[in-house]
């Protein structure tokens, strides 16, 4: 077992899974407890190749857009169906809550929903999660990840506008966002990579991974351009690579 704080990427991929690929997911996981952070399409599939379902503790869900969270009634099916699994935490917004509900008949007693907010903590184990609100059209949660004094940010997403706050204090490791080639910028609320940059040079993250790159989108030039603004250690996310926080 594991005492680490870990991060797994099940999925990366901006708006629509690129071949082969998937949207955001991530497996985060400290002292033998596993957490889904994100569940977008394709992410069930990858998250078997680390873990067995039976071994998941919760899920997060930071907002409603399909691409994050849509392999949640898949998980449902299987956990309900052929698993017979139940009483899997799920937090999300109230938003992603009314969406899931008209897509899966009984959330309970398969999933057990906790709507969360920005002032919502939340523990798993020896997993700390706190929430903030990002720059996106719809309520989204940035989620701060502690364990065994490792701190972990991830955007979600977001625009320019965020503002972390506490959150953002003493991050070890920023996942964030870099949908946008730098000539979109501004065009809709997520970022570029050099804007990812700018925000991890703020915060004074000892690590920027950027993740939820848009398929098309040239990710050399995301991770130089990030480079460019942040001046530390740029990784890409990549999926089923895992990062020790
Ligand atoms: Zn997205
Ligand atoms: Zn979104």
């Amino acid at each position: 077992m594991d005492d680490a704080l870990s991060l797994t990427v099940l999925g990366c991929s901006g708006t629509y899974p690129a071949p082969g690929g998937a949207c955001s997911g991530y497996l985060v996981q400290a002292g033998g407890t596993t957490v889904a952070v994100d569940l977008g399409p394709g992410t069930f599939a990858n998250l078997q190749a680390h873990v067995d379902p039976a071994a998941l503790d919760a899920v997060v869900l930071t907002h409603e857009h399909p691409d994050h969270w849509l392999d949640l009634p898949v998980l449902r099916n299987a956990f309900r169906y052929v698993l017979d699994l139940k009483d899997l935490p799920v937090y999300g917004t109230a938003g992603t809550e009314r969406l899931a509900a008209t897509l899966i008949e009984e959330l309970a007693p398969t999933l057990v929903w906790h709507t969360v907010g920005p002032a919502t903590p939340v523990e798993i184990g020896p997993l700390r999660f706190r929430f903030g609100l990002t720059d996106h059209p719809v309520e989204t949660l940035a989620v701060r990840i502690e364990a065994g004094g490792r701190a972990l940010l991830y955007s979600a997403d977001t625009g320019p506008g965020w503002r972390p706050g506490p959150l953002g204090d003493g991050v070890d490791v920023l996942l964030c966002e870099a949908s946008l080639a730098p000539e979109h910028e501004g065009q809709v609320q997520h970022l570029s990579a050099r804007q990812a940059g700018t925000l991890a040079r703020s915060l004074g993250a000892g690590r920027l991974i950027l993740t939820h790159i848009v398929p098309g989108v040239d990710e050399d030039g995301q991770r130089a351009g990030a480079a460019a603004t942040y001046g530390g250690d740029v990784a890409v996310a990549t999926t089923g690579a895992t990062f020790t926080i």
